[in-house]
């Protein structure tokens, strides 16, 4: 009952960040001209819809994201419907705002059908930076409807899949929240390998372990070859079991980079408790 409940709650965010998006879409069109939502990249590439798709599916992540639910097939299949959903309330909602110069409603002049004919086939586009009209697209216009709804389609299907990523715990299928995190900071690869190898080659419930998860590590400037580590406890909200998940950045000079391969999350037994190791709590004995 309870996870019905919430699958619901993720369903309404889900709907409600999509009807925003839409509306929001037409309202930037109808006060500055520009219709975010049919911007194309090299005529092909749907940015735009991109970008509305990301918007209208932010709502399932927030939404998994609060109520810790891993991401299902079924959400996946409601998201796809949801971005069809979006790109009809788009259309709609520009057909019911749409007014003539002389005031007259298209709505009452016009039946919906109708005005989708309209939109789509006989738009001019504009191209390249003189924005020399090609003329009316014709019936491409349905093909290139289809390219915007493959705009929202990514658009999900990236946020999606990055709920897919997230830790999670595979016993009760939920996120993972974070308890607590440390980051710890390297002049070289030698010095960041004695913490990172050692790390898990020693027993997570002794105190060699706490030592070394609680031993500041920094440097007094940061340069070439410099790694920092981050690491972050994560625990499964409802069976408690823990997780250590560790982030190693390299600094190239000029920005830290993501080193995806030193990337790890490590399960921890289920009767250790880390968090006052990490928040360097003394247990009182
Ligand atoms: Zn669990």
């Amino acid at each position: 009952m309870k996870s019905m409940l919430e699958s619901f709650a993720i369903a309404l965010c889900g709907l409600a960040t999509s009807v925003l998006a839409a509306l929001a879409n037409v309202a930037i069109a109808r006060t500055t001209g520009a219709d975010i939502f049919t911007l194309a990249l090299w005529v092909v590439v749907p940015v735009g819809a991109l970008l509305v798709g990301f918007a209208a599916a932010s709502g399932y992540y927030l939404g998994s994201r609060y109520f810790h639910k891993r991401a299902s097939a079924g959400l996946l299949v409601q998201m796809l419907l949801i971005a069809a959903f979006t790109q009809l309330l788009i259309y709609w909602t520009g057909y019911a705002t749409m007014a003539l110069e002389d005031g007259r409603k298209v709505a009452d002049l016009v039946p919906f059908g109708a005005y989708m004919e309209l939109i789509l086939t006989k738009s001019h586009y504009r191209i390249g930076r003189a924005l020399s009209d090609v003329g009316e697209v014709g019936r491409l216009g349905y093909g290139i409807a289809a390219l915007h709804f493959l705009g929202l389609l990514a658009g999900s299907l990236a946020v999606f899949l990055y709920l897919k990523e997230l830790p999670v715990c595979e016993a009760c299928s939920r996120y993972l929240r974070s308890m607590a995190n440390k980051t710890k900071r390297f002049a070289d690869a030698d010095s960041a390998g004695a913490y990172y190898d050692r790390l898990f080659a020693i027993p997570v419930d002794g105190p060699d372990f706490a030592a070394l998860i609680q031993t500041d590590a920094d440097v007094e400037k940061v340069e070439q070859g410099a790694l920092q580590v981050h690491t972050t406890l994560l625990g499964c909200p409802v069976c408690k079991a823990q997780m250590i998940e560790e982030k190693v950045q390299g600094y190239n000079g000029q920005d830290w980079k993501d080193l995806h391969q030193l990337h790890r999350k490590v399960r921890i037994p289920a009767e250790v408790d880390l968090v006052p190791v990490f928040l360097e709590l003394r247990v009182a004995s």
